[in-house]
């Protein structure tokens, strides 16, 4: 018998293709990964070590789910990512051995409530409010890894109402998914279950209430979802 207090909540999860859900512990995110997006943000594209921000693992929105507008912003934005599932944990991961590390991969958008992120960038606060706020994750299929796809190369690509906003390749991001566990691994121990979003092309733009936004990773899938 249970001495919690409170019913524990519920573990939020992935549905992975073929069946069966992947557990999320948490998720991490890579701020400014391609050159092109840092620019159009105002920022210095040279190679800085990696950054990252993070978002509640129950912001997960899943199987093609509507996402509701959120609260409080009148920007909210879209940024179409690559997302890596972790399956074995580890610290200190070396970047030969980081891929061995991954249990799958995934279509994701890290919704952002620009304005809000802008203010918070302005007066030297956290990003959390802009970032990790409910439902601000949705995420497609969960693929399981250890077919030809590694995360180095293959297009990335988001329409709006079927139109495309964002479009380019996986091989521009600055920093590659081996390098970001290495580096990620030695600032917290990864857990299985841990997602990393990767980092947004250039494209990124405003949404409104009745959008619909389809992205895709070629090699993994598709993530979609309409705001509502
Ligand atoms: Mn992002």
């Amino acid at each position: 018998m249970s001495d919690f207090v409170l019913p524990p909540p519920a573990v939020p999860y992935l549905s992975v293709q073929g069946g069966g859900r992947f557990p999320v512990r948490r998720i991490y995110c890579v701020g400014r990964n391609y050159a092109e997006h840092a620019i159009e943000m105002g920022s210095d594209p040279t190679r800085e070590p990696p950054f990252y921000f993070a978002k509640p693992a129950d912001a997960v929105v899943i199987d093609g789910a509507d996402m509701p507008y959120p609260a409080a912003t009148k920007s909210l934005h879209h940024e179409m990512e690559l997302v890596v599932a972790i399956g074995t944990g580890g610290t200190n991961i070396a970047q030969a051995d980081a891929l061995k590390h991954v249990w799958g991969w995934c279509c994701g958008l890290d919704m952002t409530r620009r304005d809000l992120q802008n203010e918070a960038k302005k007066t030297g606060r956290p990003w959390d409010m802009g970032k990790g706020f409910d439902h601000s994750a949705p995420m497609g299929l969960l693929v399981r890894a250890g077919g030809s796809f590694d995360g180095s190369k293959g297009k990335i690509e988001l329409k709006v109402n079927g139109k495309v906003t964002q479009t380019s390749d996986l091989s521009k991001l600055i920093w590659s998914v081996p390098e970001v566990i290495a580096n990620l691994s030695g600032l917290v121990r990864l857990e299985p279950g841990d997602l990393i979003m990767t980092g947004t092309p250039e494209g990124v733009a405003a949404v409104v209430k009745g959008d619909l936004l389809e992205g895709m990773v070629e090699g993994v899938g598709e993530v979609r979802t309409r705001i509502v």
